[in-house]
């Protein structure tokens, strides 16, 4: 750690997610003195290569505007590279690289072929037109096509990246490689996408729950959630939760925190999916609602009592202090929809209480995971159907929380999920990079 962080002093969440995971596997690590002799540890966590580029394109006024693009290809031991791209103004190199490092361990526990990948822009759609976004897509395509390809790099959607984006990278990849093939993930339905893709992360993340529940005989019903984020995984995490009998109490997007006291009904679920999904709207237009209350600029976790939070959103958006209100209500879970939403002091935090806290390399794997099974779709010429496709996310979520509890599970009975997904990650990558020799 103290070699990586002279290294590279500028990339705190990188060094964030590098440090959870090697303190992690310590132990393990030093049961096996191979690994050391042939210094696997470096080498896992320094990424294979970045690419990065400008990416110059016009919008609607005739302007020239710049943006930064990145692709991190992270570590392709096990299958080719694969991850999300994000676009969104905070995007940044150490962001890219602790997604990429993150990325390789969690699709590792997929039981899936698949490498780690991560790459994006500080383009933000929010607020461009669709014209706008897509001559963003195609420069940025531009850029990146010799570098991807279905068994060399398959890209995904990520924050500010979903089915348009998708569609718009996959239009342009086509062009210019005049080749049909299975490049991208989260493609539309009509073109080689997967059905349930656009659910799978947040129903992955409710089935992994459901699994750390019963191992305490715990039902699901009735219990109070609290939700952060609006997009994909959110969205998609409330939906299931509500159908399951849950009370979701909070959604939150980057100006504000909707609280719901009673949970929300089907109905007013219904009208924020068609907020956030129909025409891209802001959780304060519902500040006026009866059945909410509206609080800008705040994140959910201080606001309301929950039995289980599901943070859903971003980075580094629930920290000690939340960690430690969430606590002091009697949350006995936590699931994580988005990639290192705790900060390292609330981990700590959930650990020492010893209640059910699942990482989100653990808990959100089942977005990946469906890609993975679209790449297998597309690889067939065939498709699945939803029934099809989500017993498979069953499996796959049921198969990685007994990955976590065999690494994980302490003479006492408590699952440290983290140390359980990080080791049960690495070594899958770690017998692939010994047995390849150094390359
Ligand atoms: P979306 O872009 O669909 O939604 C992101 C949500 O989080 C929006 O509500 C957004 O609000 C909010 N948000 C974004 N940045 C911030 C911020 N800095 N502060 C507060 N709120 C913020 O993205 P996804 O739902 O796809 O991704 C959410 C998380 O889940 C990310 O961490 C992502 O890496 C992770 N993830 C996603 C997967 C997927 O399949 N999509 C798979 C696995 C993990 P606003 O609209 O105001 O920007």
């Amino acid at each position: 750690m103290d070699d990586l962080r002279l290294r590279f002093p500028n990339e705190p969440e990188y060094l964030q997610a590098v440090e959870e995971v090697v303190t992690s596997i310590e132990e393990v690590y030093n049961e096996y003195p191979a690994f050391e002799r042939m210094n696997l540890m470096e080498r896992l966590c320094m990424p294979d290569r970045i690419i990065s580029f400008r990416v110059s394109w016009v919008d609607d006024h005739g302007r020239v505007r710049n943006n930064m693009g990145y692709r991190v290809q992270h570590n392709n031991a096990i299958g080719p590279y694969k991850g999300g791209i994000r676009f969104h103004s905070s995007v940044n190199l150490s962001i890219l690289k602790f997604l990429a490092f993150e990325q390789t361990f969690k699709n590792a526990l997929t039981t899936l072929a698949m490498g780690g990948a991560k790459g994006g822009s500080d383009f933000s759609p929010r607020g461009k037109s669709d014209m706008e976004v897509m001559r963003f897509c195609q420069a940025f395509v531009n850029e990146l096509w010799r570098n991807i390809g279905p068994d060399m790099d398959v890209p995904a959607g990520d924050i500010g990246v979903g089915g348009r984006e998708v569609g718009y990278m996959f239009g342009w990849y086509k062009k210019m490689t005049r080749e049909f093939s299975g490049t991208f993930t989260g493609k539309g339905l009509d073109f080689g996408g997967s059905l349930m893709r656009p659910e799978a992360t947040g129903y992955g993340n409710v089935y992994f729950l459901l699994n750390m529940l019963a191992t305490k005989g715990i039902d699901l019903a009735g219990k109070r959630v609290a939700v952060s984020g609006a997009g994909n995984v959110a969205l998609y995490t409330a939906e299931k939760l509500i159908r399951l009998g849950a009370k979701v109490v909070s959604l939150s997007d980057s100006d504000g925190s909707l609280i719901i006291p009673d949970g929300l009904t089907a109905e007013q679920f219904g009208q924020v999916f068609e907020l956030k999904t129909s025409y891209r709207g802001r959780l304060s237009e519902l500040a006026d609602e009866d059945w909410c209350e509206y609080h800008p600029g705040k994140r959910p976790w201080q606001l309301v009592k929950a039995d289980i939070a599901m943070p859903s959103a971003t980075q580094n958006e629930l920290d000690g202090d939340d960690a430690r209100a969430l606590l002091a209500q009697g949350c006995i879970a936590v699931s994580e929809g988005a990639n290192m939403p705790s900060t390292p002091e609330a981990v700590h935090e959930f650990l020492n209480a010893k209640i059910l806290y699942a990482p989100g390399k653990a808990s959100n794997a089942g977005g990946v995971s469906v890609s993975g099974l679209e790449m297998a779709q597309n690889s067939q010429r065939l498709s699945w159907t939803a029934e099809e496709v989500d017993e498979k996310l069953k499996g796959i979520m049921a198969d990685i929380h007994a990955q976590c509890m065999r690494y994980g599970k302490e003479a006492d009975g408590f699952c440290n999920y983290v140390r359980g997904a990080n080791t049960a990650g690495f070594m899958k990558v770690a017998r692939a990079m010994m047995a390849q020799g150094i390359v």
